[in-house]
């Protein structure tokens, strides 16, 4: 048989010391994006997660979609993002770092392990009342996915499910987003 996803992404991923500063063990999740079968079923994962979820049902409309759109959080979630949205046939909506976005914005500030950093959503790229799924590789201390999902929601968007690739449990990211609940494909 197939190995179960969370064995598989957990298999192909290069876990690098000291990266991108002393004490951090960085995720390298390159590899998983490399395989072809690999990513196929990561993709089909992210995407499955919205279905499971219970605020997703809640606000699913007769269209019988789970999400409206995918928001990827500039990189690594942009490949995510653009995958599982042309997957079901829905558009992709970058959030960016500050001062790449060209046109009116709202932006949210949070907390790095030193310092803040800034990201940007274009005021019209998520439609009042449209359901959002948000997509990134690896959640650890949650301050990227809650800055998205407070952009997201100042649009008037609703948030359908969090997907993530990798959970780094010990972080606590996944308390920090609460309400929201956060599905991951591998937690760890
Ligand atoms: P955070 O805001 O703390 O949840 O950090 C999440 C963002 O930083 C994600 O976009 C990840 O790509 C990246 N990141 C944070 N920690 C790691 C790690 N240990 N390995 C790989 N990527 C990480």
């Amino acid at each position: 048989g197939e190995m179960p996803l969370d064995e598989l992404i957990a298999s192909l991923t290069v876990d690098v010391p000291d990266h991108p500063e002393p004490g951090i063990l960085f995720r390298d999740l390159t590899p998983v994006f490399a395989s072809g079968p690999a990513f196929r079923r990561m993709v089909a994962g992210l995407a499955a997660a919205a279905a499971s979820d219970p605020r997703a049902a809640a606000v699913a409309t007769s269209a019988g979609r789970d999400f409206d759109v995918v928001v990827g959080v500039e990189a690594r979630g942009f490949l995510l993002a653009a995958a599982v949205a042309y997957d079901r046939g829905v558009g992709v909506v970058p959030v960016r770092k500050a001062g790449k976005l060209p046109r009116e914005r709202v932006a949210a500030d949070y907390a790095l392990e030193y310092g803040t950093a800034t990201l940007e959503l274009h005021s019209d790229s998520i439609r009042a009342g449209a359901r959002v799924l948000v997509v990134d590789d690896v959640l650890a201390t949650g301050g990227t996915l809650g800055a998205t999902v407070e952009l997201v929601e100042r649009l008037g968007g609703v948030v359908a499910a969090v997907s993530v690739v990798v959970e780094l449990t010990a972080l606590g990211g996944r308390e920090r987003l609460a309400p929201h609940t956060v599905h991951a494909l591998w937690a760890t």
